[in-house]
């Protein structure tokens, strides 16, 4: 296999299109014409593979595919129009029936909402565990666990997850772990290295890396395989009512039929269907993701450490510092750098109005902006109590490591200089 620099630029595409096109094409059409009514009849069945209508799949977006999937080191993968559908097509195809979810505490807050509300709706168990604690996420698994949920570094307090650790624990109770990589970033750490199943990615951040769209990828690293315990999976191992009389399993095998799933059922029924022009912006994001993380990485540890000594600041949550609670996990995993989306502590002065002081910060800051997004170019800013955490109780907010002075940071690709100093700026009002 070919470098990673070599494969975010060339993975997926022969430009042997009829136009030889050197990029990929945007394939801006809704559904496609068959050559006879055999075909169609084929590509219904899932006889054979094709293009047929833009809610299965497009070129573009096979392009994006195999791409990411390269990046992991996975088998397939499934692109969708956000990255909170790629985590629900993904739990939603391996809990089946009547199955469970354990899951970290320490997750995205849209997460936490589709499992806790959205789920309970549906009726699917979802236990949460503090990600640190492998007693916890043992004790957790019921005889019908069927996925481990957590993401490789947790927003917005940027804690390193033992993914080794919870992967053995997954599969001693042979169930397989979905990590969320989002922050970690393929270039960063690739969770099939340590022993992940699955891994999911909102491609609206690191990969596409200009903020100008959404979408979500969800890479099967072919290490998962229902055939070992068929009665527990029956959705791949039962003959696949809606096509044929045969099973998933035995037409597409490991590394396949999960994608299979997905597609022609979870995606074609509820419809989170990628944009060929989304999938086609998110292709140019990758082609610069290692330079663009490991700049993005070297400028959040700059920051990490100059806030670390700012009176104004009473933690920095950044596990490249030395000392802190992640440190020797952040050692281990991410031997490239840390992430560069992290979160600091203000130090609110006695008897100050701790929301007031936090505001004050946020809206002096000028060249970082005040944006509930991340891995965008541009440094970004979120409050977490009152932004993208504001539906989680307090006592969530506070098992996840967030308080009511915590700021999150995504660190851009301006200059470090320029950031530091609008950061002293405004945390001279505090
Ligand atoms: C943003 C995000 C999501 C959701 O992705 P969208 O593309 O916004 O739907 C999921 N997980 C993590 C870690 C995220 O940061």
């Amino acid at each position: 296999m070919t470098g990673f620099s070599t494969r975010q630029i060339q993975a997926g595409y022969v430009p042997a299109t009829p136009q030889n096109s050197a990029v990929p094409p945007i394939y801006q059409t809704a559904a496609y014409e068959f050559g006879s009514l055999a075909e169609a009849a084929d590509l219904f069945a899932l006889r054979t593979a094709g293009n047929l209508y833009s809610r299965n799949a497009s070129p573009t977006q096979q392009v994006l595919e195999e791409r990411v999937a390269a990046l992991e080191g996975g088998v397939s993968a499934v692109a969708v129009a956000s990255g909170q559908a790629a985590v629900a097509v993904t739990l939603l195809a391996l809990v089946g029936r009547g199955g469970h979810i354990v899951a970290a505490t320490q997750l995205y807050g849209g997460t936490v909402d589709l499992l806790q509300e959205t789920f309970d709706d549906f009726g699917i168990p979802v236990t949460f565990v503090d990600q640190d604690d492998t007693e916890a996420w043992r004790a957790a698994i019921r005889p019908e666990t069927r996925v481990l949920f957590a993401e490789s570094i947790a927003n917005p307090i940027a804690q390193v997850l033992d993914i080794r650790a919870v992967a053995d624990i997954a599969h001693a109770a042979g169930v397989p772990l979905v990590i969320d990589n989002t922050v970690g970033t393929p270039y960063l750490v690739r969770p099939g290295e340590h022993g992940a199943d699955f891994v999911v990615h909102s491609a609206t951040k690191f990969l596409s890396g200009h903020g100008t769209s959404l979408g979500g990828v969800v890479v099967d690293l072919g290490t998962f395989d229902a055939g070992r315990e068929p009665a527990r999976w029956p959705h791949f191992t039962e003959p696949y009512a809606r096509v044929g009389d045969f099973t998933l399993w035995e037409r597409f095998g490991i590394g396949q039929a999960f994608a299979a799933l997905v597609k022609s059922k979870y995606v074609h029924d509820l419809g989170p269907s990628l944009s060929p022009f989304n999938a086609w912006q998110i292709l140019q994001g990758i082609e610069t993701l290692d330079l663009r993380v490991s700049r993005q990485s070297a400028t959040a540890l700059a920051l990490a450490r100059h806030l670390q000594q700012h009176p104004a600041v009473a933690r920095v949550h950044h596990p490249g510092l030395e000392g802190t609670p992640w440190h020797a996990l952040a050692e281990r995993y991410l031997p490239r750098g840390g992430p560069s989306v992290f979160s600091f502590d203000l130090a609110v002065p006695r008897g100050a109005d701790t929301h007031a002081s936090v505001a004050r910060v946020i809206d002096a800051l000028r060249v970082i902006r005040l944006v509930a997004n991340i891995g965008d170019a541009r440094s970004l800013v979120n409050h977490p109590a009152s932004m993208t955490h504001s539906h989680l109780t307090a006592a969530q907010r506070e098992a996840a490591g967030i308080s009511p002075t915590t700021i999150r940071l995504s660190a851009g690709l301006e200059d470090a200089a320029d950031l530091i100093a609008d950061l002293d700026r405004a945390l001279a009002l505090t």
